[in-house]
């Protein structure tokens, strides 16, 4: 199957000129979500992934099952204020303003094996939070994984130090 067929574009949502990729009807297609999952677990099979990192929301749809098949332990990537015990923070600039990210410390221990997950790559911003986060507290990135990448929006370009994957691009 094609997953890209699956996806339904919705313009300006959540404000105008922004072309919306809905994952929800790749969701709710349980042969498309499958495919999704296994053509994720390709990209990871062979290295030892001891955490998936899902970023806040819709990384935690495809971040823990994914852990789950790998044998790795799931951690929440969240956004401020969501996380009750101590946390490490990073923020990242949006097209207006600033947001904030936060694991808990104690999420991840110097030297573990690292996999970050998230539903799509536009600008970068998100990801590089993450990924600085995860180097914060000692964590070795082994790849981002993502289902979509907007390639125009060059978020790859923030990423370079580290393997990323996306199943669709456009
Ligand atoms: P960025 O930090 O610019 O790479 O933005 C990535 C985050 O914003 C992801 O978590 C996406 O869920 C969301 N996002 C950004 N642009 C879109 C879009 N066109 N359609 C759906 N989600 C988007």
């Amino acid at each position: 199957m094609n997953l890209r067929d699956t996806i339904r574009d919705i313009p300006d949502f959540p404000q105008e000129g922004i072309l919306f990729k809905d994952i929800t009807t790749l969701l709710k297609n349980q042969a498309a979500f499958r495919q999704a999952l296994d053509e994720m677990i390709n990209i990871a099979r062979g290295q030892k992934i001891d955490i998936v990192v899902g970023i806040e929301s819709r990384g935690f749809i495809f971040g823990a099952p994914l852990a789950d098949r790998l044998r790795a332990g799931f951690v929440p990537a969240r956004k401020l204020g969501k996380l009750p015990a101590p946390t490490v923070q990073a923020e990242y600039d949006l097209e207006y303003g600033t947001n904030t990210i936060e694991i808990h410390k104690d999420a991840i221990k110097p030297g573990m094996k690292v996999l970050i997950v998230d539903d799509l790559l536009a600008t970068g911003g998100t990801a590089e939070a993450t990924a600085r986060l995860v180097e914060t507290l000692g964590g070795e990135i082994a790849g981002l994984i993502f289902l979509i990448e907007l390639k125009f929006l060059k978020g790859r370009c923030r990423l370079t130090h580290y393997p990323v994957t996306a199943l669709i691009e456009y």
